[in-house]
């Protein structure tokens, strides 16, 4: 599948699945050429279709007339240049995942699939603007060998050697966030013990 294809594919699908609203969020993915796919800024997922994603270099530069890239181009085009083994990036606003970064609290690895697909808890990145660069060095500074991570009073981004990857890691930090937050309500969360979520990592995951 092209990568125009794949973002629009993976935006219709997080738009699906809730974890975005109206126009938030965006995705990108990148070529072996170096050529980035990227949700243009501003138009509603419902709306979306394929003349509307944006191919821009890894400047962030549009390489054709059409659209607006997202406004968080800078974000995702520093994460390319300085990570050549991601391909895929999910940004999304989703609720509860949000709420902890509201909160400036890491997610907890209290499930498995948290161990199998993001690597580990999950870290907040601290606040930087919108649409900076500065927001993406941020968000690598504590990424590191997670998937996924959370902005500081913003939201969820996730990467991927694929971005089906970075698709499910930030549908799982959604959920993973979710689950903590019910589970306060009945009780205790139990956190994975360390060598248990090594076990599984060792087992299932990959960047
Ligand atoms: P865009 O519509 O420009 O992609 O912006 C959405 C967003 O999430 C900004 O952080
Ligand atoms: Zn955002």
């Amino acid at each position: 599948m092209d990568i125009r294809t794949q973002v629009l594919t993976i935006a219709k699908r997080i738009y699906s699945n809730r974890l975005v609203i109206a126009s938030l969020g965006n995705v990108s993915c990148r070529d072996a050429s170096g050529t980035i796919a990227i949700t243009p800024s501003g138009i509603d997922y419902e709306e979306l279709s394929i003349q509307d994603i944006v191919t821009v270099d890894l400047q962030g530069t549009p390489m054709h007339q059409g659209c607006t890239p997202s406004s968080e181009t800078p974000m995702h085009t520093l994460i390319y240049r300085k990570r050549p083994d991601i391909s895929g990036i999910v940004h999304t606003h989703s609720l509860s995942a949000s709420a902890f970064s509201v909160v400036n609290q890491e997610i907890p690895v209290e499930m498995v699939e948290v161990a199998a697909h993001v690597g580990g808890s999950i870290p907040v990145a601290p606040y930087r603007p919108p649409g900076t660069k500065e927001l993406g060095e941020a968000a690598l500074d504590v990424l590191k060998d997670r998937r996924a991570c959370l902005l500081q009073n913003h939201g969820v981004l996730a990467v991927g050697t694929t971005l089906e990857k970075a698709y499910k890691a930030a549908a799982i930090t959604e959920i993973a966030a979710r689950i903590h937050i019910l589970a306060s309500v009945l009780g205790t969360p139990g956190e994975l013990p360390e060598h248990e979520v090594k076990k599984v990592r060792d087992l299932y995951f990959t960047l």
